[in-house]
């Protein structure tokens, strides 16, 4: 991971972006900005999700109304998305959003676009410059020969020269694009070019799982670069999704401290014990219930698993019809196979509620050697040779020879 870019900060509400805060996970919701109780509803899933910032929709007078309701019952700041209607910004502002998001490519006007910056100067709102490559200014598409980085990137110096003459510095930029490629090359160029903070989304990355792989590549990418502030995952998807992808992305590239649940759990091969797919989700349905900051492992089999999954807080391996239940890659007891995820789930609210080490001493004294006489049963049965190669080979060589001996005849 590169050195984080130093940006300068802004406040979205008591969200910090840039200036070396915590990078921010954003989100946008999905229902109609008038709708007040179903907004604030899914508002309230998103932040318990991992939104730290959410952005509603403000296309017309109903939504701005909306949003003076939504506003003060909100858990977290909450900007209004605005498009082509100067008047939607002004409204929003009146109704007390602490942010703002402006397309430079379909609010066009000069004077207009002043008018909403000296707003926001006055009351102290940032504003986020939106360069969308699917939406650039058609005089830029055509001088750049395209939805190009540079023109991506010029739209957002035009915007912030408007913003200048009105005495205007409270920005965040984003350049996003759904070609991943590009949004990464336009960001580059961002972040070389100015010093604000920068939002990062692949715009329109789609449904999942395809959507998400494109978002976390663009957002990812950047990230390690050092570059990004607050990020936005755009997915086709109910929008708690992009909130947890979000959360999980900056959390696992270490960049916020762990919230939730992280499983772990091993790909399976042919030495799996178990369903390991079956028993991970199971898992996991059962973990994130309980909402437990921890890191716990799934493996499907007790010869690799606790090793493979030693630097995890917690785990479980099968082996020969029983669960080997470790912490800190240290056996602690050994329960029957359909008790594995019960059992796991109890030690996982025990351990985050007394700690490691009151859970290592609590741990059965026998359960290390049940354990290894377990997996040396298992090595014996099946080696390392887990194709059982050495027999097929014999079986190949006889059905041959009698092959060839047959055609001879
Ligand atoms: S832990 Fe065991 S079952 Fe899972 S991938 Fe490793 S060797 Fe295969």
């Amino acid at each position: 991971m590169a050195e984080r870019r130093r940006t300068r900060q802004i406040m979205v509400g008591d969200v910090p972006v840039g200036g070396g805060a915590p990078v921010s996970v954003q989100s946008m919701t999905v229902t109609k900005t008038a709708d007040v109780d179903a907004t604030l509803t899914q508002i309230y899933a998103l932040a318990a999700a991992g939104a730290d910032i959410v952005r509603c929709t403000c296309n017309e007078q109903a939504a701005a109304e909306g949003l003076a309701r939504i506003v003060p019952r909100s858990p977290v700041p909450i900007v209004a998305d605005v498009h082509f209607h100067h008047e939607m910004a002004l409204a929003a502002l009146e109704a007390g959003v602490h942010g703002l998001r402006l397309n430079p490519g379909n609010l066009r006007k000069p004077v207009e676009i002043k008018q909403i910056a000296a707003e926001a100067r006055d009351r102290g709102v940032p504003i986020r410059i939106g360069v969308n490559a699917g939406s650039l200014h058609p005089d830029l598409y055509k001088r750049f020969g395209g939805a190009t980085p540079e023109a991506l990137v010029e739209s957002a110096r035009l915007e912030l020269a408007y913003f200048d003459e009105v005495a205007f510095h409270d920005v965040k930029i984003s350049v996003k694009a759904s070609n991943v490629p590009l949004m990464i090359q336009a960001y580059r160029l961002a972040s070389e070019s100015f010093d604000h903070p920068l939002h990062l989304g692949v715009t329109e990355a789609g449904p999942l799982p395809g959507g998400l792989i494109k978002a976390t590549a663009g957002i990812a990418t950047l990230l390690a670069e050092g570059i990004g502030d607050t990020i936005r995952y755009s997915l086709t998807a109910d929008p708690v999704e992009e909130a947890r992808a979000g959360r999980q992305l900056l959390e696992a590239l270490g960049l916020r401290e762990r919230k939730g649940l992280d499983l772990i759990a091993c790909p399976s091969c042919g030495r799996a014990e178990i369903d390991v797919i079956g028993v991970a989700k199971a898992a996991q349905a059962a973990l994130e219930e309980k909402n437990l900051p921890i890191q716990v492992a799934v493996m499907g089999c007790v010869v690799n698993g606790p090793g493979e999954a030693r630097e995890a807080d917690l785990g479980i391996a099968a082996g020969r019809h029983r669960g080997h239940l470790f912490i800190k890659g240290q056996i602690v007891r050994v329960v029957p196979e359909d008790e594995m995820v019960e059992a796991l789930v109890a030690e996982a609210e025990q351990l985050v509620a007394e700690g490691v080490e009151a859970r290592l001493a609590a741990g059965d004294a026998t359960a290390a050697a049940q354990a290894e006489a377990d997996r040396q049963a298992l090595f014996a049965e099946q080696g390392n040779d887990v194709n059982a190669s050495e027999e097929k080979v014999q079986l190949i060589r006889k059905t041959l020879g009698q092959e060839r001996g047959a055609s001879s005849d």
